[in-house]
């Protein structure tokens, strides 16, 4: 409290009716979903993945929990529903390049914006990301693109990517990155469905279906044997996916990534700046 020798009070120390901090939590919590991995709470560096409830994590982290689903304490808590990189989606992001704005750290910077509206991607506005392809974009900036809102139901007719021309089903495909909590009991109830209807062997969208363990069919493989094939082929399906990944960029666009992808490597001193930061 101050007043003995030992530090400085100031006003926030004297005054006996202090602000609640409540305001300033939840605007970091914000700012910490959309700018750090969910799972390991490093910042977020591409290649960046999302799930079926739209969150956001760094491929990497991802990685590491389905080799040891033990290696972060709440991993289970956090994303329990992922059984193999097939239950994530790496997102095709777009870099923010407009120049960093004076006093302002450049790693305070929104690393991402919508390529439609180059809205920053920083939690103030919802964002979606297209399950076909992984493609982000700003929902206002996709529901002007299409001929009917965003909000409207399912409709027969099928999409197309603005960004890469993907197809896809609104009303199933576009899916609330960091979305609110009713949002996320909306994806919940729609992943259990589309795993009901399924066939087991159809391993595509079994990321849409993973998330409700007890829903499980009684025909599907055990999570245990399904952890051990993905530890065993997870280095090359991670290459394939890699090379997939590469082979529909654009030659400018890969350029972009690979210069990011050098400078990614992380040492002692960047590793856990969450911590620092939150
Ligand atoms: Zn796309």
């Amino acid at each position: 409290m101050g007043n003995d020798g030992g530090s400085i009070p100031d006003r926030r120390d004297l005054v006996r009716n202090k602000r609640k901090a409540e305001p300033v939590d939840k605007a970091n919590q914000t700012r910490a979903r959309w700018r750090f991995c969910a799972l390991s709470k490093r910042r977020l560096q591409e290649p960046v993945v999302s799930c079926a409830l739209g969150k956001l994590y760094n491929k990497d982290a991802i990685i590491e929990f389905l080799l040891d689903r033990d290696v972060y304490g709440d991993g289970e808590n956090i994303c329990g529903h992922i059984r193999s990189l097939k239950d994530v989606k790496t997102l095709t992001l777009t870099p923010n390049s407009a120049p960093v704005p004076p006093e302002t750290e450049p790693s305070e910077r929104t690393q991402f914006v919508c390529p439609l509206t180059l809205r920053e991607m920083n939690g103030l506005m919802p964002f979606v990301y297209l399950r076909p392809c992984g493609c982000v974009f700003a929902v206002a900036g996709l529901s002007a693109l299409r001929s009917t809102p965003l909000e409207s139901g399912s409709e027969p007719e099928k999409d197309t990517c603005p960004q890469c021309a993907t197809k896809y089903s609104h009303s199933v495909d576009s899916i609330p990155i960091n979305p609110l909590p009713d949002e996320e009991e909306r994806l919940r109830e729609l992943l259990s469905v589309q795993r009901l209807l399924e066939p087991v062997k159809k391993s595509k969208k079994r990321k849409a279906a993973a998330a409700d363990a007890s829903a499980e069919p009684p025909a599907k493989k055990p999570a245990v044997a399904t952890i051990t094939t993905a530890s065993n082929s997870l280095r090359s399906t991670l290459a394939l996916e890699e090379a997939k990944r590469k082979a529909n960029m654009s030659d400018a666009v890969r350029t972009l990534y690979t210069d990011i992808g050098t400078g990614r490597k992380e040492t002692f001193m960047t590793r856990g700046t969450f911590t620092r930061y939150a």
